[in-house]
């Protein structure tokens, strides 16, 4: 009895999956595409149309800052050959052969994949000492529409997140001191991969994201250094976002073995003083650092 496939969806901003069972069915041409994260993680995928037949490559296009990327693969049933999880520190262009499989001739089978990226060769800890300005301009006023562990998209490595509900061009300021090491300003488009975005390093080796920026709308580039309070864009509603906002977030590779890459909480300074902890459903006033 043929069991039908159910394919596709992936899961979090820098991850993709693709699960597929049945059997049964017929194979026919493979169909190409490329699914790219941040420009330079892509993944060139051919499959048939039934499933029964696919090739993955990771093909890395280069980029400022070392990323880690980290792939996984489920196959079972299946005659081939696939990196089950494996780990690569990539800068420089690079092709790497991730899965080629085909369905055997009887019983079911299945195969799956998934990715995750993040800047960085080495894990890090976080500095707590360390007091965020809020990534505005000072005097302005901006509602967190979701905080840690926010039930949308902040959970797993991602789980120390903020959104902040944010008009499109609003001004983005650092909200911390270090180095661009990643921007993108080009894309005009929403979904998976798709976010304009600026990436500074810290240091103490972690990483601030600042995701969904509006089209041409970064103002930085990587190597430029920046302090807390620098403009480095403007707002947006590229990528995978639901409406206009900016996603910020402080993470780096974790030493955990169990964990790819964790994000870290932090403190805040507002026009009310300093805040543990910004929640959801707060509305917090920019100001500068004190003594800044
Ligand atoms: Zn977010």
């Amino acid at each position: 009895m043929a069991r039908l496939g159910t394919c596709g969806a992936v899961i979090l901003a820098a991850f993709g999956l693709a699960a597929c069972q049945s059997s049964g069915g017929v194979s026919g041409p493979m169909t190409e595409s490329e699914q790219c994260w941040w420009v330079h993680t892509c993944f060139d995928v051919a499959k048939t149309a039934d499933q029964r037949a696919a090739t993955i490559v990771l093909d890395y296009k280069g980029s400022y800052e070392p990323f880690a990327v980290q792939v996984r693969t489920s196959v079972s049933g299946m005659d081939g050959t696939w990196l089950e999880n494996e780990t690569f520190f990539l800068q420089e262009p690079r092709q790497i052969p991730i899965l080629n499989v085909k369905a055997g001739t009887t019983g079911s089978w299945d195969w799956r994949w998934s990715f995750s990226h993040h800047p960085g060769v080495e894990p890090a800890v976080h500095d707590d000492s360390v007091l965020y300005r809020l990534p505005y301009r000072d005097g302005e006023t901006y509602e967190v529409i979701q905080g840690y562990g926010g039930n949308t998209s902040h959970a797993g490595d991602n789980f120390y997140s903020i959104d902040w509900d944010m008009p499109v061009g609003t001004a983005v300021l650092a909200a911390r001191d270090g180095i661009v090491v990643s921007a993108r300003g080009e894309s005009n488009r929403k979904g998976r991969g798709w976010d304009n975005h600026v990436i500074i390093r810290h240091g103490d080796g972690t990483y601030a994201w600042y995701l969904h920026l509006q089209q041409d709308g970064v103002t930085v580039q990587p190597g430029q250094s920046v302090t807390a309070g620098s403009l480095i864009g403007y707002s947006g509603d590229t990528g995978f976002s639901s409406r206009a906002h900016l996603h910020f977030q402080v993470s780096a590779l974790s030493a955990d073995p169990d964990k790819f890459y964790a994000s870290f909480p932090t403190r805040f300074w507002t026009a009310d003083g300093e805040v543990a902890q910004l929640r959801k459903g707060g509305s917090y006033k920019g100001v500068s650092l004190p003594g800044g």
